[in-house]
């Protein structure tokens, strides 16, 4: 956007090299630390601005290599505001090299950024800490006076000092290790490559390890606190299988010696990629193989996949300004698919990501307050507000459209000009467009730039009946939502490749370049035609009548990835009033044999959004029409996987029990059998939490939610409660949450959420119950908004000040159980009026927008046949209207 200027540090002074020493206190929660940075002065002057936050700088000295001797600063002025510190000196620094040294003191604080603190508790039931870094976006200067953009890139030295009995780990291998004599460790790690700030990391604290080598002799380590090496093996296994594959695909071996990954108690995203050191939550790199669910087992290697695809994408070339940040996180978010597709091809995981990611990038762009995926960002903070799922996942989804454009060979060689061509610099967007154009000799800029460079993406409408034709008329226009026109909507146009398939085949890629356009398609002896075969595209298609029957009717020639793409398109359509939602009836009713677990995820998603505003807007007649609709959709599936574990039963299936009994906890609760079933073993569980053989992990949650809404809620809330006290897996004590925040009486909410600011929920997991409640229907999205009301103070204390992404997180929950404009009106006027405003505006925007898009749904629904509960009866007694 023009007009947008960086707020950037001076650039008459640039760091090169980095020589830091710090020395943590892990009891007093301070740290001491010098810095000594190698600069380049190009201009003569005599003030060196530096980034520096909550940080109090003692001294600084500059001393040019040549010649003259050191001077001392005149003066430190802290900018608080800009979390910079201007170094005055007398005299004049000279153009050339020199070094400024600066003397520091910081706190280990415990809001999960900078230089933090984390708490756990060791075997003896002693409180213990360790400290550990994260820096990303802008937590570098919370620990050392630095620059802090990812442009200005320098090498670094650490030196660690640090009492005997702990250990410390840093991006590279130590290079010095010595006693000295107060008996403090004194430990200094190898030079770095040249790297930005944010990607630099230690931790000191107890550890335990386990360890092996990839094949070109790359050390990797898995790191926890003690007394979880057991369960560190599976992280280690996908460690080395990533960096292998990575190795080969990128054409450039990882360039350091070896790769630690360490799981952190307390940790405010998922994970992050710090060169060498990948630090984690607990929940995303340790467990049990034997017996960890289906969906975390998953989880721990796609976001394994994804730190380590940064070590190539993101921290050998980086990119130069936040307002590339998808370069990072698109291209992490596809590749993480991309590698564990080639770690396990039988998980089908593509299938996830077009039910995932790509529905996460569609229902975020589909709103007027969505941004592009390149966006303008002024000042680094607010690069905070686009860590959101344009960036990760329709960054990802536009990558795999490139992908399927441009073929694995080209996109493979591009990908390695790319890294050969800006290794070790940093790029712009433009510069991997070009690494493609060059290897494919055609210009695929001005394809990309229309989706990288304009937010939203088309609805594709098919205006004939191909099977007469033999070809498929198409018109784009901008899709939204909450199916809203204004003028100029019409303007946007986007350079859409298209991909039509049938039963028989597909077709050679096509591109829609203008408004409308033909493609050719040979649909002899076809039964059905799926526009966006395969979901490689971010897009919504829209079919006449006859052409969407014919594939309702035959759903079992359709692929996993396309019954996802039709499920989801149908039902976004429906929303936006451009199809009868009557017709999701029929769809649905036509998946009464689905066994798939991707398609029964998206099957158990699409119902939850249909039923959030039949329930709340129509009459409860037709609700408890739809309801049993549903219950009578899920039990063909139920019956099929049934409660118990197979010896037989691989990753697929387990998720399918995890997904299909999840919906048996919603719509066959009140069943007297699964209510007894459910508490008998909710009841196992709670005799010992910590024996995994009482209750498998893939039902874990259903179980836990149907005994809380069952006549023994009450008890089995408690008995979950005191459970909590005791269990050490912290994926456990987030099913837990997901229970509590389920609760159907207003006595137990309360008592819930009382217990989220407890002390005894960690802040890193504060979101989850209040999550779970707003989602549970009316009455709990009322209560989780009041609870905010009353206690915003407290939870801006929790985690307010310590993530904004944590934060905007709970501006979201704040809005995901409502339907009327009212309370859209409600939800902004509160936000609007906190301080923290600035800081959350587009998470309230999408917020407020997603609340008034089902209001609109609830009036189309209500003059559509889905608002009539014969509709629902029929449906469900297998007869189609
Ligand atoms: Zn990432």
């Amino acid at each position: 956007m023009a007009g947008t200027k960086r707020e950037l540090l001076p650039s008459d002074v640039l760091p090169e090299h980095y020589d830091l020493t710090l020395e943590p206190d892990v009891e007093k929660f301070t740290f001491d630390g010098v810095v000594k940075i190698t600069c380049d002065v190009q201009v003569a002057t005599d003030s060196i601005s530096v980034h520096a936050h909550e940080l109090v700088l003692s001294s600084a000295t500059f001393t040019p290599s040549e010649g003259s001797s050191a001077s001392s600063a005149e003066s430190i002025t802290l900018k608080t505001k800009s979390k910079m510190a201007v170094v005055g000196f007398e005299e004049v620094l000279p153009v050339g090299k020199g070094i400024l040294e600066i003397k520091f003191r910081g706190t280990l604080n415990d809001q999960m950024a900078g230089f933090y603190r984390s708490q756990y508790t060791d075997s003896k039931g002693q409180k213990r800490f360790l400290a550990t870094t994260q820096f990303e976006a802008i937590d570098a200067r919370r620990c050392f006076p630095c620059w802090d953009e990812p442009a200005r890139k320098a090498t670094f030295t650490v030196t660690m000092i640090y009492p005997a009995n702990l250990m410390a780990i840093s991006n590279m291998p130590p290079s010095s290790l010595e006693t000295r004599a107060d008996g403090k460790k004194k430990e200094v790690f190898m030079v770095t490559p040249k790297m930005s700030t944010y990607l630099l990391a230690f931790c000191v604290g107890e550890f335990e390890f386990i360890s092996a080598q990839t094949k070109s002799g790359v050390l990797a380590r898995i790191f926890s606190c003690p007394g979880n090496s057991a369960r560190c093996a599976f992280a280690l296994k996908c460690c080395i299988k990533a960096l292998e594959f990575y190795d080969d695909f990128f054409g450039l071996p990882y360039p350091l010696p070896k790769m630690d990954m360490i799981a952190i108690p307390d940790f405010s995203a998922g994970a992050m990629e710090n060169w060498g050191l990948v630090t984690y939550r607990e929940v995303a790199l340790l467990c049990e193989e034997q017996t960890v669910s289906a969906t975390q087992k998953q989880r721990i290697c796609t976001v394994i996949a994804h730190e380590l695809a940064h070590q190539w994408f993101g921290n050998l070339v980086t990119m130069e300004w936040w307002d590339d940040l998808w370069l990072n996180e698109g291209f992490a978010n596809w590749m993480q698919t991309f590698c564990s597709d080639r770690l396990y091809p039988d998980w089908h995981i593509w299938e996830s990501y077009v039910g995932m990611e790509q529905q996460r990038a569609l229902q975020l762009d589909g709103l007027r307050s969505s941004h592009p995926i390149q966006v303008p960002i002024a000042k680094a903070e607010q690069v905070e507000e686009v860590f959101d799922a344009i960036s990760y996942c329709k960054g990802g989804s536009v990558v795999r459209m490139i992908y399927r454009v441009l073929g694995d060979e080209h996109f493979q060689k591009g990908l390695q000009l790319y890294f050969s061509r800006h290794k070790y610099g940093n790029t712009r967007t433009i510069d991997l467009w070009n690494a493609w154009k060059e290897v494919l000799g055609k210009p695929i800029d001005k394809m990309m730039s229309s989706w990288t460079e304009q937010m939203g993406f088309p609805l594709l409408e098919v205006l004939n009946d191909p099977f007469t034709s033999n070809q498929v008329e198409l018109k784009q226009s901008w899709f939204l939502a909450d199916g809203s026109k204004e003028t100029n909507d019409d303007a946007k146009v986007w350079f859409c490749p298209v991909i039509v398939g049938t039963d028989k085949g597909e077709a050679p890629v096509s591109f829609l370049e203008e408004k409308t356009g033909k493609i050719p398609c040979d649909l002899s002896g076809a039964s059905v035609l799926k526009v966006n075969f395969g979901q490689h595209v971010p897009v919504r298609v829209l079919y006449p009548e006859k052409v969407f029957m014919r594939l309702v009717q035959n759903l079992k020639l359709v692929s996993a990835e396309d019954r996802i793409g039709l499920l989801s398109d149908t039902f976004a359509t429906c929303k936006a009033g451009v199809l009868e939602p009557g017709f999701m009836a029929e769809l649905l009713s036509g998946f009464k044999d689905e066994l798939n677990d991707k398609v029964w995820s998206e099957l158990a998603s699409v119902m939850g959004g249909l039923e959030k505003v039949i329930v709340q807007g129509l009459d409860d007649e037709t609700a408890s029409a739809f309801k049993e609709f549903c219950s009578k959709l899920v039990l063909p599936a139920f019956k099929h996987v049934g409660w118990d574990q197979q010896s037989s039963d691989d990753d697929n299936q387990k998720k399918l029990r995890s997904t299909v009994l999840s919906a048996v906890a919603k719509y066959c609760y009140k069943d007297s059998a699964i209510a007894a079933e459910a508490v008998k073993r909710c009841k196992a569980f709670v005799a010992d939490p910590n024996d995994p053989a009482a209750l498998n992990a893939d039902i874990r949650s259903a179980v836990f939610d149907v005994a809380l809404q069952s006549a023994e809620g009450a008890e089995m809330f408690d008995e979950l409660i005191k459970a909590h006290e005791t269990v050490k897996d912290g994926a456990v004590k987030i099913h837990i949450y997901g229970a509590l925040g389920k609760a159907q009486s207003s006595t137990l909410r309360k008592r819930a959420l009382d217990f989220n600011l407890g002390g005894a929920v960690r802040s890193q997991d504060l979101i989850y119950i209040p999550m779970a409640m707003a989602a549970s229907g009316r009455d709990g999205a009322e209560a989780t908004f009041s609870w905010m009301q009353d206690q915003y103070d407290r939870i801006y204390e929790m985690i307010g000040a310590t993530s904004m992404m944590l934060f905007q997180n709970m501006v979201r929950v704040s809005g995901i159980g409502f339907v009327t404009e009212a309370k859209a009106q409600e939800v902004s006027e509160f936000w609007k009026a906190k301080k923290v405003y600035q800081n959350v505006q587009k998470a309230l925007a999408q917020t407020v927008e997603g609340i008034c898009s089902n209001a609109k749904f609830v009036d189309r629904l209500k003059t559509s046949r889905a608002a009539k509960a014969a509709t629902w009866t029929a449906a469900a007694a297998g007869s189609r209207l």
